[in-house]
């Protein structure tokens, strides 16, 4: 970004400034994340206050990295950072957005802004690839499109950039005024608007007139016509000459036939001066197709020439976005990154890289950025970025990745081309690393990471790490400040993975986890999570595991008490245990009448240090237990009051599970303890909607088959066809978790959206679906369930809870985690 000193910042917030005693020079980068800072000396820090976090709270770390120069809220005691200069302002957010209203006056080509509901990433990511073949264009990074990630995407414009493509989002009435003033975009793209009610809007039509607001001194706005409201709208509030639209039928200005083929699409164009074109796109699927009407649309509108459009379209792929997360070969966790290609996503791969637990080597493999501009400069700032985020190797692919070297000095290996690499790099190369791939399009990576990823086929289970935030963020919503949080992480976290979760809860600052038996918490170590660990379920031959581990034992029992409290007598050991007190669950716990026995244990055994004491609810999640509920509360309460007044320190107190943090949130005490909701599953029926699907089941279709009616299907031919049809074979069968109970018609999957039953009897490795009425072919994805099949509905089908299907997903089912 332009340079400013810290005067230029106070008067373009309108803060106050206070200078501090270190001579303070000029700031051209804004952090707002304490780990994230690559140039201590040139940076502004901008203290936000969030929900749940507030950046007031990083200074003194920053401070201590070198950072120098701040801008805080009034409230913020100064006085121990004589050396730190500060701009004191109302609103840091609001600054921020200010600070970058500025910086995009600078900038002078034309910016397109995108917004709508659905698509905006996708049509800013194309639109860029295809205008990005002509010229040097900035945009948004990933999903930036908040209050707080269109400022950080404006600060990347530099000097270079001919064009600038944003897209902006928001979740309540108000803000998208604020996006405006800070794009000031001159063309609009409008994607869509969906009829799912959001949050945060009155109505439909106030989501969508505030949404168009992002417009209000555009230039042109690009729409879709055959989006009625939408296109209502804009014609009734804007001049005629400002509006670009399209449709499938006659009478907008970019009139497109689509016929779709095998695989691919062609789109037949008439303009509005009856000329005509036809282009080709390589996907048939409609989402994608209204996605690329509005980046032919754009791109045209912005002058480029047909053909020239079709040669950018030809480079396009239904693009996966996300950066996963996936198990390699030898041990290798793969971050998988295979389409990024510019800066902005290349930092952000790599923050998600530091975040992942400790490996042998973090290795980098990276194409040539095809980035038109200042070439030089943008490799030393790569090799710099390599040298911060402490990459061990780079494994480079091109001709220009080399120059990486003038300022990046750890081990580096270099190939011409991805084939090259291929057939070159032993596989024996990786061994218990950290590895992040990341290219251009071009140089198909997709190759690297088939050769690099273990178990390249079959059935999927994708865990969506943002949704996992935003349940943990939800609750902790819920509970009061100093309120802590356990995770519960037993039966492999639910079944989305122990480690990739846990790590992730270590990110998120979970105060505790917890699994049901030592060697759950003996692997959570091995993979290097520090967090304390609470086992429900210890038994008298782990203890040394459990002392060597820093494990956490549940005691429910005084012969427990007794064993446990003479080993470590015995060995001279200490050992924080958890003291499990049953109020009416009657699994496993001290009952009221063994509490006595209980505090002279207590005192009999002082190496045993109480870390916590609780009790567990038996029917929190529903209503008519509520009386039975607040009584186990009641006499909790009691019991435990009993105990700490023995005690010379204070344990944490807790009781509440998922279910019981929204029924009783009067009843937190010290600390909770989140399961079943952290992985999306709302039991209470308290928050419906409110929690985000984390988990995603996938497979593939095998084969089709056509059959006629009355011929049967499966083992003891419990299928029959009732009409000619097909059946498609998918890769799941109960040994991966699919059950048994959903056989013949129970139980059903999306087949490219469209529900497809179960037919005959669910198989060991496979199963057969009818898809007599939905187009699909062998390769298809099928979702067994995940945002669009519901979990509870689904286990309601078969008599059982979510619970249940989350855990019975086999280890041999691949995990996958993202951002998205
Ligand atoms: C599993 C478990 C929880 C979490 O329950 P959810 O219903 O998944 O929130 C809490 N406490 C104990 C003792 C548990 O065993």
């Amino acid at each position: 970004m332009q340079a400013l000193t810290a005067g230029q910042i106070a008067e373009l917030t309108g803060g106050s400034l206070w200078l501090g005693s270190s001579s303070h020079g000029l700031v051209n980068a804004i952090v707002i994340d304490s780990r994230n800072i690559l140039s201590p000396v040139n940076s502004l820090f901008v203290a936000l206050k969030g929900a749940k976090f507030d950046g007031h709270e990083f200074i003194e770390e920053v401070y201590q990295q070198g950072l120098r120069c701040f801008l805080v809220s009034p409230s913020f005691d100064r006085s121990p950072y004589s050396e730190g200069t500060f701009v004191v302002v109302e609103d840091t957010h609001k600054a921020l957005q200010d600070l970058a209203a500025y910086q995009r006056k600078l900038f002078l080509g034309p910016l397109i802004a995108i917004t709508g509901s659905n698509g905006k990433t996708i049509v800013k990511e194309w639109l860029g690839q295809v205008l990005g073949l002509h010229f040097s264009v900035a945009k948004s990074p990933k999903s930036y499109n908040s209050q707080v990630g269109v400022p950080l995407s404006v600060f990347g414009i530099e000097q270079h950039h001919q064009v600038a493509i944003m897209e902006a989002g928001i979740s309540k009435v108000g803000e998208m005024a604020n996006l405006e003033k800070i794009l000031q975009p001159q063309l609009g793209v409008f994607t869509n608007i969906g009829t799912a009610h959001e949050e945060g809007f009155g109505s439909e039509m106030q989501k969508l007139e505030e949404k168009m607001s992002l417009f209000a001194n555009c230039s042109f706005i690009i729409y879709r016509k055959d989006q009625q409201r939408v296109a209502g709208l804009f014609e009734k509030q804007c001049s005629a000459e400002r509006l670009i639209s399209w449709s499938d039928s006659p009478g907008a200005d970019f009139t497109f036939t689509v016929k779709k083929e095998s695989g691919r699409s062609k789109i037949l164009m008439m303009r509005s001066d009856l000329s005509v074109y036809t282009f080709w796109v390589p996907f048939v699927d409609e989402a994608s197709l209204e996605n690329i009407r509005h980046v032919i649309t754009a791109a045209l509108s912005l002058g480029m020439e047909n053909a020239a459009v079709q040669k950018g379209l030809d480079h396009l792929k239904a693009v996966d976005m996300r950066l996963t997360l996936k198990p390699g070969i030898n041990q290798c966790l793969l971050i998988d990154d295979t389409y990024n290609n510019d800066l902005a996503g290349l930092k952000l791969a790599l923050d998600f890289m530091a975040a992942q637990r400790p490996k042998n080597r973090k290795i980098l493999i990276l194409s040539d950025l095809l980035q038109v501009g200042e070439k030089e400069r943008v490799y030393e700032e790569i090799g710099q970025l390599c040298s911060y985020y402490q990459i061990d190797y780079l494994i480079g692919v091109g001709n220009e990745i080399h120059m990486v070297q003038k300022t990046f000095n750890g081990s580096t290996l270099f190939f011409s081309g991805t084939k090259e690499l291929v057939s070159q790099l032993e596989s024996d190369f990786f061994n218990n690393d950290l590895v992040l791939i990341t290219g251009a399009r071009s140089f198909g990576f997709e190759e690297i990471v088939i050769r690099l990823q273990q178990r390249v086929h079959g059935t999927t289970l994708e865990i969506n790490l943002n949704a996992l935030t935003h349940n943990y963020n939800f609750y902790k919503s819920k509970l009061k400040a100093d309120t802590r949080v356990m995770v519960m992480v037993k039966a492999f976290a639910y079944g989305g993975g122990a480690a990739e979760i846990a790590n992730h809860l270590q990110q998120l600052k979970a105060d505790y986890l917890a699994v049901a038996y030592t060697d759950e918490g003996i692997s959570l170590r091995e993979e290097g999570i520090n967090l304390p660990v609470m086992v429900l379920n210890p038994v008298q031959e782990s203890f040394l595991h459990m002392v060597k581990n820093n494990l956490e034992p549940v005691v429910y029992s005084a012969a427990f008490f007794r064993q446990l409290g003479i080993y470590c007598q015995q060995n001279e050991h200490r050992l924080k245990i958890h003291l499990d007190l049953d109020t009416g669950m009657h699994r496993l716990g001290f009952e009221e009448s063994e509490i006595e026995g209980l505090i002279n244990l207590l005192h009999e055994f002082p190496q045993l240090e109480v870390a916590s004491i609780y009790t567990h609810l038996a029917g929190a999640d529903e209503e008519i237990h509520g009386e039975y509920t607040l009584h186990q509360l009641e006499q909790f309460t009691k019991m435990a009051k009993d105990i700490t007044r023995t005690l010379d320190y204070k344990p944490i107190i807790h009781a509440l599970n998922s279910a019981g943090i929204s029924r009783y949130p009067n009843h937190q005490f010290d600390m909770v303890r989140l399961g079943i909701g952290l992985y999306g599953v709302e039991v209470s029926g308290i928050y419906e909607g409110k929690l985000k699907p984390v988990s995603t089941l996938k497979t593939t279709i095998s084969q089709i088959k056509y059959l006629s009616k009355g011929q049967t299907i499966g083992y003891s031919r419990k299928g029959i066809m009732e009409k000619d049809g097909k059946i498609a074979t998918i890769a799941i069968g109960y040994a991966d978790g699919f059950d048994r109970r959903f056989s013949n018609g129970i139980g059903y999957v999306m087949v490219n959206g469209k529900q497809a039953k179960v037919i005959g009897n669910v198989c060991m490795d496979m199963t057969m679906v009818d898809v007599s009425d939905i187009e699909a072919k062998q390769g298809d994805e099928v979702i067994i369930y995940g945002p669009e099949i519901s979990l509870k509905d689904l286990s309601q089908r078969i008599g059982t809870i979510p619970y249940e299907l989350l855990t019975n997903i086999s280890s041999r089912v691949k995990r996958v985690y993202y951002l998205d």
